[in-house]
């Protein structure tokens, strides 16, 4: 199982819990798992399909009672009530940190640490491992396997790399690619926002091809993001502060206590997320849209 975030972690803990020897192995020092720059905002539902616990301890950061949709004329907003629709904000590195413990105890499970995947072990038109890299050591090493899943995200180097008719290697970035932004915003004081939903934006104008979100990370903290498509990397900074900021935040003293970005796929799934040997799963399947 290559890469630990919410893929890895939990198609290990399926594997684990069904009684499969899993290696789950990330580049990342264990105690940075779960560290990314995220909305952080997950659906309560997801919880029950999977028997998952819901974020309750040191995980959880706010609960929200549902979403607010706000139309492109900012008119007009639809309100998701449903109990389906309410939801966690989580601490995303706590987070990622349960979702670890938890897959490590499903059975038999090992994690390894600080080990970069280079490449995908194929003999015969199968995959067999993986080659890695353990970045306390010099050299390279194999680590093979009856089936490889590659849970890397976003930027996958491992499906990149599979030359086979069945699996798309490369995905129309520009097209099926938004660039987010984010902030974590402390206002300091309550009442400028709703504490009880997250606020989608959907706007051609203020987020070409994406959105500008508002979610509250508690009564008055809210991370802030705007994605768009990738010709706009270069000014997503510019459109943060413009249209998903100051329109917002009226205090005048405020902290932010985390910014970053990184890239969301908005497309369909890759066509198979299956070849001899070998599995895909989150972001390396683009299995996630949030559009
Ligand atoms: C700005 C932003 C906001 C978002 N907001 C939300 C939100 O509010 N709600 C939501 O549900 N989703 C959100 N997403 C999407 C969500 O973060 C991803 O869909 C999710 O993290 C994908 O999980 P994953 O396990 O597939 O990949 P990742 O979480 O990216 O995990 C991949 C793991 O693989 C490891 N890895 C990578 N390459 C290698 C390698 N070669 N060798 C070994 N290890 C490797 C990495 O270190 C990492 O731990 C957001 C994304 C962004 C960028």
């Amino acid at each position: 199982m290559v890469g630990a975030g919410t893929g890895g972690t939990t198609a290990a803990r399926f594997a684990g819990r069904a009684g499969l020897k899993v290696c789950l192995l990330d580049t990342k020092p264990r105690e940075k798992v779960g560290e990314k720059v995220c909305g952080d905002a997950v659906g309560g539902e997801i919880f029950d399909i999977l028997g998952i616990d819901p974020p309750r301890k040191e995980d959880l950061a706010w609960k929200v009672k549902g979403a607010k949709l706000v139309s492109p004329d900012r008119q007009t907003s639809i309100m998701m009530v449903d109990p389906s629709q309410a939801g966690y904000i989580v601490n995303r590195r706590e987070f990622g940190q349960r979702l670890l413990d938890e897959a490590l105890g499903a059975g038999s499970v090992e994690f390894r640490e600080r080990t970069f995947a280079k490449e995908l072990i194929v003999e015969g038109g199968a995959v067999k491992g993986v080659k890695v890299r353990d970045k306390t050591k010099s050299g390279t090493e194999e680590i093979r396997a009856k089936v490889t899943i590659d849970a890397t995200g976003y930027h996958t180097p491992l499906r990149k790399c599979l030359d086979s008719p069945f699996i798309e290697r490369d995905i129309d970035e520009e097209r099926d690619s938004i660039i987010c932004y984010r902030e974590i915003v402390d206002l300091g004081t309550a009442g400028d926002f709703d504490p009880d939903y997250i606020v989608i934006t959907l706007d051609q104008k203020l987020a070409p091809g994406g959105y500008l979100w508002h979610f509250p990370k508690n009564k008055t903290s809210l991370n802030i993001g705007i994605g768009t498509y990738l010709k706009f990397t270069r000014e997503i900074k510019k459109l943060y502060f413009q249209n998903a900021f100051q329109p917002y935040v009226n205090a005048k003293k405020y902290t932010v206590t985390a910014r970053g970005g990184g890239l969301v796929t908005v497309r369909r799934p890759i066509d198979s997320a299956v070849e001899d040997g070998v599995m895909f799963v989150g972001d390396a399947a683009a299995q996630v849209n949030p559009l």
